[in-house]
């Protein structure tokens, strides 16, 4: 077993070996872990070319700036932000073009999924602060180029960088794979959520829920709600449920606070994240909700150009004042590191407890942050 604390967990390498040979564990407390069965590896070393963590990458500099939102008011209801990427999936099937995004399963695992209609752009809506699963993507978007289909990729950046990897590697010419990068702080390991849903929702694993998972809903922003059947079955603030408690602590993966991507050149045709600029400064009021977006190549200029007749109302913005405003276009996330000091107290007081004690170490770190920015 190889322990890399650079392994986000995009599973390139494992979609890579032509041995067929590695298995990304993603079920660890702290950390992804690459195993490999070391007697059928022949040291090729494509599982290293291929990974966002270690292969030399070629990020891009943002060429323009927007604040932008969607024109579909249904459509900013449900998203995130602006409802780009949700504008973008719509364009995409009235386009024949795939468009690839995230979707939970009935297991509570978040996947990587074609987005063939309706039901499922209204579904992969809205950021959900987990670990999304690349199983089985890298393969399918390599078909759907090679089959001469347009393809559009919206994702983390490290899982953005290991799909552009695997491509080349496979010598797949990517003329027609326009990917998007989500601005991002990190995501906590998966075994944290899918036990905290089990807690909470009392449902356990391979139930087959059929429900939805909202972070992001209007009426409780960065809280948790799961609703049932369009009923709500839960719904906590940020400031009382234990998982997003854990999120915004920052108990993220080791990669994440490491992260290479955390920075102002980009990886993607086009990044979306949150506009952070209130929104009643901006010359259009009208909405509340808008996302910041980063053209960096002239794929993404063509691909903005075309959602801007009828689909987006666009407004353009200082690149410099989008990196400005936030901290994730600049430099990691800090790390809490500590795993196995939460590990301890989670065993003798409880997981209540240990979560309530990271909160307060957190909210010191981040006031000393703040002080010495000042
Ligand atoms: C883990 C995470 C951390 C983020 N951190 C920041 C940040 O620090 N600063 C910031 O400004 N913005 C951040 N964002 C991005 C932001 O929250 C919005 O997702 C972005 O602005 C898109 O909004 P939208 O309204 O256009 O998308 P919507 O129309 O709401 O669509 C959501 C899009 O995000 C994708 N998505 C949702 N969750 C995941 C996931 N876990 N993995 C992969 N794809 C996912 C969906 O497939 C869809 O494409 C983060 C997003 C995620 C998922
Ligand atoms: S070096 Fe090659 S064969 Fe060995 S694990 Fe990596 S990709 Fe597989
Ligand atoms: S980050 Fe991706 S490519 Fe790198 S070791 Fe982890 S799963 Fe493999
Ligand atoms: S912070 Fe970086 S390493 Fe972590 S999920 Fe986001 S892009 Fe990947």
């Amino acid at each position: 077993m190889e322990k890399n604390n650079a392994c986000s967990g995009c599973r390139a390498c494992e979609a890579i070996c032509p041995k067929e040979c590695i298995k990304i564990n993603v079920l660890g407390r702290k950390e992804f872990t690459k195993i490999i069965k070391k007697k059928e590896c022949t040291n090729c070393h494509l599982c290293e070319w291929v990974c966002p963590h270690t292969a030399h990458i070629d990020l891009k500099e943002p060429l323009k700036g927007f604040n932008a939102y969607a024109l579909k008011s249904s459509v900013i209801r449900r998203s995130s932000s602006g409802g780009i990427a949700s504008s973008m999936y719509e364009y995409c099937m009235e386009n024949s073009i795939t468009g690839i995004g995230v979707l939970f399963d009935g297991n509570f695992n978040l996947n990587y999924t074609a987005i063939k209609n309706e039901r499922q752009m209204r579904k992969a809506a809205g950021s959900k602060y987990v670990y999304s699963d690349m199983s089985g993507i890298h393969s399918l978007v390599a078909n759907e180029l090679c089959n001469g289909k347009k393809v559009l990729f919206i994702g983390l950046p490290c899982h953005v960088t290991g799909l552009l990897n695997y491509c080349k590697l496979k010598n797949i010419d990517t003329e027609n794979l326009i990917t998007v990068d989500l601005v991002c702080h990190g995501v906590v390991m998966p075994i944290y959520f899918t036990e905290h849903l089990c807690r909470v929702v009392g449902l356990r694993m391979n139930t087959n829920f059929e429900g939805n998972i909202l972070f992001r809903a209007k009426s409780n922003p960065y809280g948790l709600t799961v609703t049932n059947k369009s009923t709500v079955i839960y719904d906590k603030s940020r400031y009382k449920d234990e998982y997003m408690k854990l999120y915004l602590a920052g108990m993220y993966a080791k990669s994440c606070c490491q992260c290479k991507f955390a920075q102002q050149n980009r990886i993607g045709d086009i990044t979306i994240k949150d506009c952070n600029t209130p929104w009643d400064k901006r010359k259009d009021n009208s909405v509340a909700n808008q996302s910041s977006v980063l053209i960096n190549s002239l794929k993404g200029m063509e691909l903005w150009d075309c959602l801007r007749e009828g689909k987006i109302k666009t407004e353009e913005y200082w690149v410099k004042d989008i990196i400005n405003e936030d901290e994730r276009l600049q430099f990691p996330s800090p790390t809490l590191n500590k795993y196995d000091w939460f590990g301890k107290i989670e065993k003798y007081f409880g997981h209540s407890m240990a979560v309530s004690i990271l909160c307060y170490l957190s909210s010191i770190g981040q006031n000393r942050r703040k002080t010495k920015r000042r």
